[in-house]
């Protein structure tokens, strides 16, 4: 059996900090979710914060609306409830409903509250070395490697996933400069010939496709680091993106699903809050 890498000491970690920052703020911090559809990932991450931001003292909104509304009455709703609750973070729950543009979506978040890193304008920023806010995600990613003291630094590391959400800002975290940065880096997606190619090369592989039991126990070496990040709902379940049974038995090390990066992503987000309270700290 695998080494476990649990989210929850990490977590831990993360909200002991936070406290500490959320007591010397003397007005109380507002964070509103916004849910559009059923998504069962979407609505389990809203819930999730909800539970987490309350036990915090933090304002939770929870702005939910069904998947068959239009662009722009969506656009309208939010854009009023956002100014009357003037928020400190604001996170659209992904996935949203196929008819709607998500990009337009994230005009209406202030930039101060743009905690996940959702207008191209933040992520922008991030690109460009200079980040405001890192994504929750990719951010939980660095922070279990930095707690169970996996240094990337010239190591292979192979990520499975481009998306704008997860892949691509933790590719870029993965390239900064330092022991937790200065990855040799390889970026797998759907398009990618013979994946387990490349997966076998890896020291270090991180999975975020969206696809239950994409890796098999066959596809990695036995000295890896397995970080998965995948959250599927599959039969009544959460299952990662790594097939546990398979992998679990093989691998160094392994985040499971439930209890891996997830519990890791909902603290890091509401830390990206309190980074945004410094200037209003007496
Ligand atoms: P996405 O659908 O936007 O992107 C999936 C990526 O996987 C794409 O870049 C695609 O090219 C790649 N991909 C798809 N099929 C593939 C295949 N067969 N082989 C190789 N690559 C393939 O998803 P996302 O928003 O990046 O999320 C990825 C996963 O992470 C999902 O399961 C999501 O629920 C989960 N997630 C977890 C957290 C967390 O906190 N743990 C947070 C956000 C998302």
């Amino acid at each position: 059996m695998s080494k476990l890498l649990l989210g929850k000491p990490v977590a831990e970690r993360i909200y002991t900090e936070l406290k500490e920052k959320l007591s010397q703020h003397k007005e109380s911090v507002r964070l509103v979710s916004i849910l559009i559809g059923d998504d069962p990932s979407a609505t389990q991450y809203a819930r999730s914060k909800g539970k987490k931001a309350e036990k915090l003292g933090i304002s939770f909104h929870l702005l939910q609306y069904p998947a068959e509304i239009e662009q722009s009455k969506v656009e309208h709703e939010i854009a009023k409830s956002l100014n009357s609750i003037k928020p400190d973070g604001v996170i659209i729950e992904k996935p949203i409903p196929k008819n709607l543009n998500f990009e337009r979506l994230t005009h209406l978040i202030p930039d101060h509250a743009d905690i996940d890193c959702q207008k191209f304008t933040t992520l922008g920023k991030l690109f460009a070395g200079e980040p405001e806010f890192v994504p929750a995600t990719a951010g939980a990613v660095i922070e279990m490697l930095k707690f169970y003291n996996i240094k990337t630094s010239g190591k292979k590391v192979v990520l499975i996933g481009r998306s704008l959400t997860v892949g691509l800002p933790l590719a870029r975290l993965l390239l900064l400069k330092g022991p937790y940065g200065d990855a040799t880096l390889s970026i797998c997606h759907s398009k990618t010939q013979n994946l387990s190619k490349e997966t076998l090369k890896a020291e270090i592989l991180i999975v975020a496709a969206g696809i239950a039991g994409l890796v098999k126990g066959d596809m990695v070496s036995k000295d890896a680091v397995v970080i998965d990040v995948g959250i599927n709902y599959v039969n009544g379940k959460y299952v990662g993106d790594v097939d546990w049974d398979s992998v679990s038995q093989k691998v160094d090390s392994i985040t499971p699903v439930p209890g891996g990066v997830g519990s890791v992503t909902t603290a890091y987000i509401l830390r990206n809050i309190s980074s945004q309270l410094k200037k209003n700290i007496a």
